[in-house]
């Protein structure tokens, strides 16, 4: 099987494969919600980290235990669990972040009987004196539950070497966006997105040899050529779940050449920093890495992220993929929008939710844009 094809066989099923991949292992698989997991205390464990992402089934189970106007990925998640699809996980992880995530941890912990829960308690401001210092407290409080939880202990050994290997995923990621932005025609947007949510659902040793023999094939093959350069865009929002976006967008005319996603850039740039105690090296990356909404890293962050995005990959417009129900998302974008068209960048916002709305609504307002641009 050609890599693309065994991490599309995957994404298809991820349940099956996380069963399959538990059997085969004889391991534990440790679900989480968010990027800002430190995956590599799961590694270092000897654990399967495991990213949930929504449902693509309807949802009504869930609606017994959070409003309706909750985003859909975390009624999504709680769907799946409440459905029995989740009987893989040995535990669930929970860092604090937005309010939906919390409520859905009190709610787990009341629900969903299996496993151990973890909330990881991480800072909210990254600004402070002490951010860094608190968020390395809370690292290894959480180290200390998992390895309560799972009978084990985690050496530095190990978790220099989960960094390396996380580390290592980070950089193959970044190759393969910095393919797709020096030529588009190279790799489809939506090869792209399943990629990057393989990575967060494989097992990562596997993942990285598939990604690195793409990385091969993908560099030594001539682009197709194309009649007109398509439109260089870039994507910000919370999860991409929906792999037509992508599709939509090249039919479109576009191509997504970067993004501000937390199922894309935001979980892959900015490294773990070599050198010295690993809990110290996590924290670091924790505090520098490009922030989401549901953190604070200064007034003007992540508007000024976005726009050296825009300039650096020479793009010509953001589409915002605004989350039904998403507050912190949703409380950002007018000032996002506003430092934006100081700069004279043209952006589209875009609610969505899971399962996607019509195709036909979505198709209409991406070819207005580009038509725009
Ligand atoms: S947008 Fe922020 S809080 Fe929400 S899942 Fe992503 S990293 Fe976590
Ligand atoms: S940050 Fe937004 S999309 Fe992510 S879990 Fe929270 S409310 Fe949902």
């Amino acid at each position: 099987m050609n890599p693309m094809a065994e991490i599309t066989a995957t994404l298809a099923d991820a349940g099956t494969y996380a069963r399959d991949l538990k059997k085969r292992t004889n391991g534990r698989t440790v679900g989480y919600v968010c990027s800002y997991t430190p995956e590599e205390l799961i590694l270092a464990a000897g654990a399967h980290p495991l990213r949930l992402l929504g449902t693509q089934q309807a949802i009504h189970r869930a609606d017994a235990h959070l409003q309706t106007y909750c985003c859909s990925l975390v009624r999504g998640i709680l769907e799946e669990a409440l459905s029995g699809n989740m009987d893989f996980l040995d535990g669930m992880v929970f860092p604090h972040t937005c309010d939906s995530i919390q409520r859905l941890s009190d709610i787990w912990r009341l629900n969903i009987p299996f496993g151990f829960h973890a909330d990881v308690v991480l800072p909210v401001k990254l600004t402070t004196a002490s951010a860094r210092d608190y968020m390395a407290d809370v690292l290894r409080k959480f180290r200390g539950d998992l390895e309560k939880s799972l009978s084990v202990t985690i050496t530095d050994e190990a978790l220099r070497e989960a960094i390396d290997l996380t580390n290592s995923i980070r950089a193959a990621l970044r190759r393969l966006y910095e393919l797709r932005a020096a030529n588009p025609g190279r790799i489809s947007g939506s090869d792209i997105h399943r990629i990057v949510r393989a990575s967060m659902i494989m097992d990562r040793r596997r993942f990285l040899a598939l990604l690195e023999e793409f990385l091969a094939e993908a560099s030594g093959k001539d682009a197709p050529a194309a009649a007109k350069p398509p439109h260089r865009l870039i994507l910000s929002g919370g999860v991409c779940n929906a792999p037509d976006v992508y599709g939509m967008i090249a039919d479109a005319g576009g191509a997504v050449v970067w993004d501000d996603l937390c199922t894309g850039g935001r979980a892959f740039e900015e490294p773990i920093p070599a050198g010295g105690d690993p809990i110290e090296r996590m924290a670091d990356r924790l505090v520098k890495r490009a922030v989401c909404p549901a953190k604070h890293g200064g007034l003007t962050n992540r508007a000024d992220h976005l726009v050296s995005l825009v300039k650096e990959k020479d793009a010509r417009g953001i589409i915002f993929l605004l989350l039904k129900f998403c507050d912190p998302h949703a409380f950002d974008y007018p000032y996002l929008k506003a430092a934006l068209d100081r700069e004279d960048v043209p952006s589209l916002l875009m609610e969505v939710e899971d399962p996607l709305p019509p195709e036909g609504q979505l198709r209409t307002r991406i070819e207005a844009f580009l038509e725009m641009l």
